[in-house]
């Protein structure tokens, strides 16, 4: 285990006038904001750096998984659960409401400070990322890349297939693994760094 901090659902959020403000819930925290493709493996990641405790983070929460969730994680900080977004059976009206929803805290929220793109270590960068990447690069957010169930691939594959990942990635990578927990640390550290370095 990484470190021992409390995870604590704060509140789900379907519309941008229900994102946290300051004093409903505490002072607002710095925020760290986790993005991907359903099934990318956000909640099994969330949990393990949450120390494993999985009391949170259940991705098929029945009606949390379209809503932006907030966690606060020990006193400093909060992670911010977004939808998972390219599940091809949702109807398109309701992608493009998540859509708007997403975008509306992204652009908006000042007090978030890093997002985390998930990638699935096995596929790269698939079309809907790419769309992410470019649309937090032309608004200037920061973002780290966390490659996921890399205990899936061989030596190999994983040589090839973070090269092939990092070959379109501004900015960092973690390849991790939720049931081993590689990388898990690695990725914490960087989180807490930047939580720091912007207080
Ligand atoms: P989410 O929809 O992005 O929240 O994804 P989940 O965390 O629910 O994971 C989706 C599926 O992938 C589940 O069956 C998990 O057990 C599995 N999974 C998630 N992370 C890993 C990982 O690092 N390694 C392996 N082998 N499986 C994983």
């Amino acid at each position: 285990m990484v470190h021992k901090l409390e995870a604590q659902f704060v509140t789900s959020a379907a519309k941008p006038d229900q994102f946290p403000v300051d004093r409903q819930f505490g002072p607002l925290l710095p925020e760290i904001a986790f993005l991907g493709r359903s099934n990318v493996g956000k909640s099994s990641l969330l949990n393990a750096l949450a120390g494993g405790e999985k009391v949170a983070f259940v991705s098929q929460t029945p009606g949390r998984t379209q809503l932006i969730n907030f966690f606060r994680i020990g006193t400093d900080l909060m992670f911010v659960d977004l939808p998972g977004y390219g599940y091809a059976k949702v109807p398109k009206a309701i992608t493009q409401d998540w859509q708007a929803l997403i975008e509306s805290y992204l652009l908006n929220r000042e007090n978030l400070q890093l997002c985390v793109i998930l990638l699935d270590a096995r596929r790269g960068w698939m079309e809907k990322d790419r769309e992410l990447r470019t649309w937090l690069e032309h608004h200037g957010r920061a973002y780290i890349v966390a490659a996921t169930k890399i205990d899936k691939l061989t030596q190999n594959e994983q040589h090839r297939g973070l090269a092939a990942i990092r070959a379109e990635t501004g900015g960092d990578i973690f390849p991790v693994s939720a049931p081993s927990g590689r990388g898990v640390r690695e990725l914490w550290q960087t989180i807490w760094k930047t939580r720091q370095t912007n207080q």
